[in-house]
């Protein structure tokens, strides 16, 4: 079992913000009292028993750590320190000042195919260093993808929570059914062997999005997008792709495809002549190009709008919860040991749907 400081982090660090919530705990803006610098704070709250399905397993955040150890990348947010107190571990993290990718692009009036293309090759650099190190991210979506600050004309990609992450060990077979119904692969939700090809199918739904504002296998539920998803159900709407180009399309078409083995590679994306050119007509045709600015805006508006119902939910539910427990606890000694703890009542374990609330599907 992997050590963690026992030190008290707050007589190391000043605890600051909320920068965001997640399905385990907070991340909040720390800053460290003997230099100054700011850092991001991941407390995480511990399983404390095997018949809760309250907080994260000790292990899944040995493994969080273990990755992001052995992730250092310009691409990746990188892990300073890792503290443990008897109830959570604090994981000390680089802070990503920029936002997300997604709210940046919304912000502008127009954006050419070339200028996404920036931040697709820095993704695509991020994920082909991860996958060398047979790492796959498993849960790629837009709230993952953050930039590095948002002051600098062209900031720098960090893909960020590794939480569903996983190393694969040499000739291991692993599945998984975790992740977000509208970026998952087929293979996630057949519950099939997966390897890293699984994130560049996420990558095509992705690059899918940021081009027309849609999302190519939403349905008006889960259940439904799964299904759509299954039946490779996904089409270039003419409104939506007028002012896409054909080198874009066949990007995507590369990646959204059944079969992992025949998926692009981070490293074959990269050399995609969409991103690489290698003629002049097809570096000129990127710059006439553009992504859909105002369904994008209407795309992430309410991907936004998703994203804090879900989280007024989530806290409503917190509240009911601890209300319950609290009354029960005199009754059930196990009972008791939910009072510090936050779930989703819905969620079953390592389910599908186990992102559902910080998801925008
Ligand atoms: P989820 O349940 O959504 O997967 P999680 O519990 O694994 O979340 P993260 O996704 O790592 O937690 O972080 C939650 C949110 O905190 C992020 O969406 C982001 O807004 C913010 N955040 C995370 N890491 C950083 C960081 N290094 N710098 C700044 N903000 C961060």
């Amino acid at each position: 079992m992997a050590v963690f400081k026992p030190d008290n982090v707050e007589d190391l660090y000043e605890i600051g913000e909320v920068l965001g919530s997640g399905h385990f705990g907070e991340v909040r803006r720390v800053r460290e009292r003997a230099s100054g610098t700011s850092w991001a704070g991941k407390f995480m709250k511990i399983r404390k028993s095997a018949c809760t399905h309250l907080g994260v397993e000790r292990s899944c955040v040995e493994q969080e750590v273990e990755i992001l150890h052995t992730l250092q990348h310009p691409n990746i947010v990188a892990l300073k320190d890792v503290f443990e107190s008897r109830a959570e571990v604090v994981l000390i993290l680089e802070f990503v000042n920029g936002g997300e990718l997604f709210d940046f692009i919304a912000d502008k009036e127009m954006l050419l195919e070339s200028e996404a293309i920036e931040f697709m090759k820095q993704i695509l650099e991020g994920l082909g260093f991860m996958h060398s190190k047979n790492i796959g991210h498993f849960d790629l979506k837009p709230e993952n993808i953050m930039l590095s600050d948002n002051v600098s004309q062209n900031p720098n990609i960090k893909l960020i929570d590794f939480g569903l992450a996983h190393h694969f060990q040499q000739d291991e077979e692993y599945r998984s059914s975790s992740g977000t119904p509208q970026y998952i692969a087929p293979e996630v939700i057949k519950k099939e062997p997966l390897s890293t090809t699984a994130d560049m199918w996420s990558i095509g739904v992705i690059t899918y999005i940021l081009l027309s504002g849609l999302s190519p296998f939403q349905g008006e539920t889960n259940e439904e997008t799964l299904t759509n998803v299954l039946a490779m159900k996904y089409e270039f709407y003419a409104q939506f792709f007028s002012t896409t180009s054909s080198m874009a399309k066949d990007f995507i078409q590369k990646l959204l495809v059944e079969n992992p083995n025949d998926r692009m590679t981070a490293e074959e994306s990269l050399l995609h002549p969409w991103i690489k050119p290698i003629t002049r007509k097809q570096a000129a045709k990127r710059n006439r190009s553009s992504i859909n600015m105002k369904s994008f805006k209407r795309f992430n508006a309410r991907r936004k709008w998703k994203m804090s119902y879900n989280m007024v939910r989530m806290c409503n539910r917190l509240v009911q919860l601890r209300l319950l427990c609290k009354g029960n606890a005199d009754a059930d000694p196990l009972q008791r040991q939910c009072e510090s703890d936050v779930e989703d009542t819905e969620s079953k374990p390592a389910s599908l749907l186990r992102r559902r609330l910080s998801s925008s599907s």
